[in-house]
């Protein structure tokens, strides 16, 4: 499928205009940044598990009724997306404290919580993302009203429900993860569906048994094996086989993986 122009370019993925008005093309590269770009890496093979993993969990939302950007993947590195206009808010939902939250409250590493909490921050790299409340939201106009950022948040919620089953059930924790919408336009009326990306990039996701990390605080953390814990989300999610694996990468066997670390 041809490509258009680039429309935007983010730290992990390339977004070009599609072959339809409304659509675009979703490609994920290899960078991994954090600490709001302090930290920059490229960690080969990222691109593609994310691509599929990510794939796998939007695929399995539109089919239980949460509308996502997701047409289809197109190859190792493409998704055909609808096009939307993202809401620049972040939502973040954690079952587990840890990250931000402990560093900022004090909250003890691993408190579970009583039930999952929604937090909001603003997408804007040059401020960091900082936290904000519902009032500014609302106040800003990042979103329309109250009854569109009640809609957002029970769909966050759904979200969760529908993936803490699904990574219970192949032994993975489900500690947090970031989500984003947009707004497209369907018979002339403006319409949210869920946008970018569910990956180890964007979620926590730890061991049940032995809760070692399998997503980007490999990266953040300097614990290593960052590809092999993608690929073990990705072999128990029933992505990827032994036998079979995915990429134009070598990435070793699985069962050879060896998380040492935290
Ligand atoms: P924290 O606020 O603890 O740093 O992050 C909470 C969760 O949201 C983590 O799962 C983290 O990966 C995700 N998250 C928050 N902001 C971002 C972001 O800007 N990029 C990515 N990839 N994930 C984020």
């Amino acid at each position: 499928m041809n490509k258009g122009k680039k429309l935007y370019e983010g730290k992990a993925k390339i977004l070009y205009e599609g072959p339809e008005k409304g659509t675009a093309i979703q490609h994920f590269k290899d960078d991994a940044t954090a600490f709001n770009n302090l930290k920059k890496s490229t960690v080969e093979g990222k691109g593609v598990l994310n691509n599929r993993i990510s794939e796998h969990i939007l695929s399995n939302l539109n089919e239980i009724g949460i509308e996502t950007h997701l047409i289809k993947r197109l190859n190792m590195r493409e998704q055909l997306v609808r096009l939307a206009e993202i809401i620049p808010v972040e939502f973040i939902v954690r079952n587990i404290a840890t990250g931000s939250l402990t560093k900022k409250l004090g909250i003890p590493d691993g408190t579970v919580l009583s039930k999952p909490l929604v937090e909001y921050s603003y997408k804007n790299d040059d401020l960091g993302d900082p936290l904000v409340a519902r009032e500014h939201i609302l106040e800003f106009k990042w979103i329309k009203d109250e009854v569109e950022l009640d809609y957002i948040n029970n769909l966050c919620l759904r979200v969760n429900d529908f993936m803490q089953g699904m990574f219970r059930a192949v032994g993975i924790k489900l500690v947090d993860f970031k989500l984003e919408f947009g707004k497209i336009n369907h018979d002339g009326k403006s319409k949210i569906i869920l946008a970018d990306e569910i990956s180890p990039d964007t979620c926590r996701l730890w061991d049940v048994v032995s809760e070692k990390k399998l997503d980007k605080d490999r990266f953040r953390k300097d614990l290593g094996n960052i590809i092999q814990a993608y690929q073990e989300v990705a072999r128990r999610l029933g992505i990827i086989h032994e036998e079979n694996n995915i990429s134009p990468v070598k990435f070793g066997k699985p069962k050879a993986v060896n998380l040492k670390k935290k």
